[in-house]
């Protein structure tokens, strides 16, 4: 009755592996709505089995976002982007581990236990690493071949973290491009629909059927700027937005011969490890010799601002998001201690989530309170607000293509000065983790420090505040040495040029 094929052989690879690495922490009924049945052959996606993070709406599976808070809550209805993947014929195969609400970076917040990155498992002698996070379940699951692609969400790096662990492909879109209805909120002017799978060709195929416009998303992009967007790639670069780069490999290299490719400076800290830098190296002279691409040196002077803003902006954005959770509206109910003061209504809603969140979902409420209170509005939520705009128009001086939200007389002026003009760029390359994937004994030592557990967000951070698509490709994989742990180079282009960011992702895979 059902077509089998991939489906039967990932849920075979699921019972075999997943006790190990926890990836999945839930699996869909092969007979459920989610499971697409023989009528849907034919279709853009069919045979594509599709695993989804788990603070992504699913009407037939539990949504726990790793959290003890929503352990026991399944949604009503299903999310828009889990929708667009059943009516193109995906089946959807489960529901992926994360850090608690999206927060954290290596997969070790989280109800159900740490994500294991099968990349170590599977060695001799076998090393527990960190599969990255928060969308670790997504990136482990695509990497031990339990499903062809997975959906994750990334607010400030964590499609592209674990994709770049785990040795996959991570894509971040232009933020407003994939539907966030029915997607948990930890940050919603950050939060995008990311996709991961082993190769751009399949993340682009899941992306072109979900990246569409949605009503009940008052942040989707409209029509009319999807188009214009695309026409100003489709200028530069005809053959970009093809929707079968397989059937045309050609183009993805001729397209570097008309790219001017940018190495902002900045994105080499003293914390990047030397291997890494090499193979940076390599591939920059592999794209600039053999495919014959420019490259430009680029400086974006604010980057060295971009963590601590974004820290401010997204826990301000989850304190008031995670407000919900009060055990009465959403959450898991506590029921009153003893020692629970019955009179006060916020007692009892005190208690329901003292006892449900985790510590980690715990410091960001705390720290984002204090950064909107009165006292600390100002020197908090308002700096890290005019540093993100000051990121956005550091971008915005080194592209080509000019951003539409943008104040286009506001560029205009930057251009004219001398001695912030600097050369225009298609895209940006630059490593994607200052690290490959650390040892999990050391992830959850680290994760008690949040300064060291936050530095590693250091080189995705500025594309989030930006709403840049970013696309992490893996690295130097070409296994001629033996294994090695693989890192991910990241290519971000202006706001709505994803098509340009993919096609240049084919040609650096
Ligand atoms: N590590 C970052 C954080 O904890 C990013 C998380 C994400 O992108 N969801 O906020």
């Amino acid at each position: 009755l059902y077509s089998t094929s991939s489906r039967a052989r990932h849920r075979e690879v699921i019972s075999a592996k997943n006790a190990s690495v926890n990836a999945f922490v839930s699996v869909s009924e092969p007979s459920s709505s989610h499971v697409s049945r023989d009528g849907s052959k034919g279709l853009p996606l069919s045979g594509l089995t599709v695993a989804i993070k788990d603070n992504i709406a699913t009407s037939q599976m539990s949504t726990t976002c790793s959290s003890a808070m929503l352990q026991n809550f399944t949604s009503p209805f299903d999310a828009t982007v889990v929708e667009l993947l059943i009516q193109n014929g995906v089946d959807i195969i489960g529901k992926t581990n994360c850090d608690e609400f999206g927060m954290g970076s290596l997969n070790v917040h989280s109800v159900h236990g740490p994500v294991k990155n099968p990349l170590g498992l599977f060695q001799d002698p076998p090393e527990e690493r960190s599969a990255g996070g928060s969308s670790g379940g997504s990136a482990a699951a695509v990497a031990a071949g339990m499903c062809d692609a997975a959906l994750g969400t990334d607010t400030g790096g964590s499609v592209r973290l674990p994709a770049s662990y785990c040795g996959i492909v991570g894509l971040k879109p232009s933020y407003g491009l994939i539907s966030r209805w029915g997607v948990v909120s930890y940050a919603d002017s950050l939060d995008c629909v990311g996709v991961l799978a082993s190769n751009v060709e399949v993340t682009q195929r899941v992306f072109e059927r979900i990246a569409a416009h949605d009503t009940n998303d008052p942040t989707s992009a409209p029509q009319a700027i999807r188009y214009k967007a695309r026409q100003q790639v489709e200028e530069l670069f005809p053959s970009a937005s093809t929707s079968t780069p397989s059937s045309k490999p050609t183009d993805d290299t001729s397209i570097l011969k008309r790219l001017r490719i940018g190495i902002p400076q900045e994105y080499f800290p003293a914390e990047l490890s030397s291997t890494i830098l090499d193979q940076l190296r390599t591939l920059i002279h592999t794209l600039q010799i053999r495919g014959g691409a420019t490259i430009v040196p680029v400086s974006l002077p604010t980057t060295a601002y971009a963590l601590s803003s974004y820290y401010v902006l997204a826990s301000a954005e989850a304190s008031s998001n995670l407000a919900r959770y009060d055990g009465v509206r959403y959450g898991s109910y506590e029921a009153p201690g003893p020692e629970t003061d019955l009179t006060k209504t916020s007692s009892v809603y005190a208690r329901t989530r003292s006892v449900n969140f985790g510590k980690e979902v715990k410091k960001r409420i705390l720290l984002g309170t204090y950064a909107l209170s009165a006292d600390a509005f100002d020197n908090y939520f308002l700096q890290a607000q005019r540093i993100r705009q000051l990121i956005k128009n550091d971008f915005d001086r080194v592209f080509r293509i000019p951003n539409f939200f943008s104040d286009q007389t506001h560029q205009n002026t930057r251009d004219t000065n001398t001695e912030t003009s600097q050369p225009k760029v298609d895209v940006l390359l630059h490593p994607s983790a200052i690290r490959t994937a650390p040892l999990l004994s050391d992830s959850e030592s680290e994760s008690a420090d949040s300064l060291s557990a936050y530095v590693q967000d250091v080189l995705t951070v500025p594309a989030s505040l930006g709403g840049l698509p970013a696309l992490s490709v893996p690295m130097g994989v070409s296994g001629k040495e033996g294994f090695r742990w693989p890192v991910g180079a990241s290519i971000v282009g202006q706001w709505g040029t994803d098509e340009l960011v993919l096609a240049v992702g084919r040609a650096v895979e």
